[in-house]
């Protein structure tokens, strides 16, 4: 791990804001994982911050309805401040978001989605984005590259909060970028020297460590996943369940087949509404109620208690960050909280 501000002059390295042999490490695994050449930031959102810059102030971007709340609420400030044109779309649509295109300069995507897990067919997105001249960007928190590749499957950019799945202990906030595009690394990488959204070499230190077991943590949290949504939906206290791993939504077909498994996150429709999801939530005892996922240990959130959180959103919905603990033990905790009587 490499902790200097400053290197000997003429080396490969002139100064931290630049870079720094400890991000290399990790880029190059991430990069390696992802087929592209990696950036890593501060945090997701800087991540994400500095891929939306890159088209120019005027541009119609194109975003699902359901993006991650901190991209909606920055896109959606943008356009409230007349820097872009927001057009929010379902993503699971495809047709619905081929037709947003015309004219956009930005399609941004993410899938699945943070919390409503719904499934984008990326191929056909990125190649409609690519007909119509805008760039895609597609957030892969959620998938992670175990999962899915969005470059493979036809994205300019990929962005990540290496905070969850990548870095996979809840000890860091990081994020990362990943083009195979000359052009658009060398900006994102001019991004992050003049906006100075730089990573801690021992954050970075500590994400290359956690990457090391990201594909047995995916596999075990997403077979986990799969059991437990199976289960969820056939549960008399659940009214709904969202898992990729289960038959598609009602209109849409999920674009599963380029996905290799269906990632650890779920989302749980509790009947009863709001108090019941609480009730839910304050009663788990292996489960923790908290935000964030991605972590080895489980938790779980009832997303609507954000105000930031948009209103399509159940209330009664609860966002399930499988961890790798013993199936069972993660069966019978849910399965206690959501029988334990609401006050
Ligand atoms: C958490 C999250 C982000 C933001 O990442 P930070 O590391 O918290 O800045 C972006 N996208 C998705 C899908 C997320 O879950």
């Amino acid at each position: 791990m490499w902790l200097t501000s400053t290197y000997v002059a003429d080396g490969p390295v002139d100064y931290g804001r630049t870079d720094n042999p400890t991000w290399q490490a990790f880029e190059q695994t991430l990069g390696e994982l992802e087929a592209g050449s990696a950036l890593v930031f501060s945090s997701g959102m800087a991540a994400i911050s500095a891929a939306c810059g890159l088209v120019p102030d005027g541009s119609v971007v194109v975003a699902p309805r359901h993006v991650y709340s901190g991209t909606g609420a920055l896109l959606r400030d943008a356009a409230a401040a007349g820097r872009v044109t927001l057009r929010e779309v379902d993503v699971a649509d495809t047709a619905q978001v081929l037709a947003a295109l015309p004219g956009a300069r930005l399609l941004w995507l993410e899938s699945p989605t943070n919390p409503m897990i719904e499934v984008a067919d990326l191929r056909a997105l990125t190649a409609g984005a690519r007909a119509a001249g805008a760039l895609s960007v597609v957030d892969n928190t959620f998938a992670t590259p175990m999962v899915q590749r969005p470059l493979t499957l036809g994205a300019g950019v990929g962005v990540h909060s290496v905070t969850k799945y990548l870095a996979g202990h809840s000890d860091v906030v990081l994020g990362a970028a990943v083009t195979a595009d000359d052009d658009l690394h060398a900006r994102l990488r001019a991004h992050r020297r003049l906006h100075g959204g730089i990573a801690g070499p021992h954050e970075v230190f500590l994400a290359l460590r956690g990457v090391r077991t990201l594909a047995l943590r995916v596999e075990r949290a997403q077979a986990s996943a799969a059991v437990l949504a199976h289960r969820l939906a056939v549960h008399p206290c659940v009214e709904r369940v969202r898992h990729p791993s289960l038959a598609t939504d009602p209109g849409h077909t999920l674009a599963t087949d380029q996905m290799h498994g269906y990632g650890a996150m779920l989302a749980v429709e509790v009947r009863g509404g709001a108090p019941a999801a609480e009730q839910v939530a304050a009663s788990t005892r292996l489960w923790v109620h908290a935000t964030s996922l991605g972590g080895v240990e489980s938790t779980l959130e009832r997303r609507r208690r954000h105000p930031a959180e948009v209103a399509t959103v159940p209330e009664s919905l609860l966002r399930l960050s499988v961890g790798i603990e013993d199936v069972e033990d993660l069966w019978a905790d849910l399965d206690q909280a959501l029988r334990s009587p609401t006050p």
